[in-house]
């Protein structure tokens, strides 16, 4: 067999975590001994290629859809599902306001421009969107607002210097993490913040439910960073880890990934809805109670010393 290695350390892979299938094709998620990293084999050949197509018009739709379709069975699901939405962009908004009240900000992978749309005059935004149709809808939704159609290698940037960078659920799709991580070095001020959340890999649901975990989304998702893991390659390509922490105490993923197993176990539809329903008190609990075992990280870095 071809050996296999680490995306981020470059270290041979060896621990297989779990097996997946999507579309027939079997994938195989590895945790490298060194770093912590968890990431799937075989990675396809680009971020344009394969079932996740960047060039997709519809994408937002279908990862919506993906992501709330135990919720389309519950009665205001899709209501409550807006409302979860809303509350990410404004505490997301809110994260960024503790660390600068005005300034430059990029945000990679912008989509259609949620995010930026949150911030006034005050501040400088550029959005940076490969999916051309989701671009399009950022440029008629936001003002005053450069939006970028492509990936964050070939947009020309070499003059500009953030503030501010982010990127909400972006890293775990894209396939060279040093190489953006440098390349967003070079664009960051000295002094400037670098804001990156991802689905984290130590996640309890993760751990409980495998491969019908909700955030698992096969195979779009490349990498599942856990603390260790992207403190490891942050500071690897100049960074240093100012804050890390887990958000995710109203998160619908353990319910959606109980369904997932149910009907993985040929569960009636309605049955395993229903039992997702009834397990969502426990879930809120869980959640407040996981601290470092919630689904998400959320790290704020700026470039070392
Ligand atoms: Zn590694």
């Amino acid at each position: 067999m071809k050996a296999l290695f680490c995306s981020a350390c470059s270290k041979s892979l060896h621990s297989i975590l779990f097996e997946a299938f999507e579309k027939k094709k079997k994938y195989t998620f590895y945790r490298c001994d060194n770093c912590d990293l968890i990431q799937i084999r075989p990675l396809q050949k680009s971020e344009t290629e394969g079932f996740y197509s960047y060039a997709d018009p519809n994408i937002l739709a279908r990862v919506k859809n993906q992501q709330i379709e135990f919720l389309h069975r519950v009665p205001f699901g899709r209501i409550l599902f807006q409302r979860y939405i809303d509350s990410c962009y404004n505490n997301r908004f809110r994260t960024i306001l503790k660390l600068r009240s005005q300034g430059q900000i990029l945000d990679i992978g912008c989509g259609e421009g949620s995010f930026l749309k949150k911030f006034n005059n005050k501040w400088n935004k550029t959005g940076i969107e490969i999916n051309k149709h989701l671009a399009k809808q950022a440029r008629n939704k936001l003002k005053n607002t450069t939006i970028l159609a492509h990936s964050l290698e070939s947009a020309k940037l070499s003059k500009v210097s953030f503030d501010v960078i982010t990127m909400w659920h972006v890293f775990e799709h894209l396939h060279n993490p040093k190489v953006i991580l440098r390349s967003i070095r070079r664009h960051l001020n000295p002094s400037g913040y670098l804001v990156i959340e991802v689905p984290n890999g130590n996640s309890i649901y993760r751990k409980l439910f495998k491969n019908n975990w909700q955030l698992l989304l096969l195979p779009q998702h490349l990498f599942f960073w856990t603390g260790k893991s992207i403190t490891h390659i942050l500071e690897e390509t100049g960074f240093q880890t100012v804050r890390a922490s887990y958000p995710g105490i109203i998160s619908f993923s353990g319910s959606s990934s109980l369904a997932n197993f149910l009907r993985s176990k040929k569960v009636n539809t309605y049955i395993a809805t229903l039992m997702a329903i009834l397990f969502f008190p426990l879930v809120l609990i869980i959640n407040i109670l996981s601290l470092k075992d919630r689904d998400n990280i959320l790290i704020i870095a700026q470039q070392k010393n």
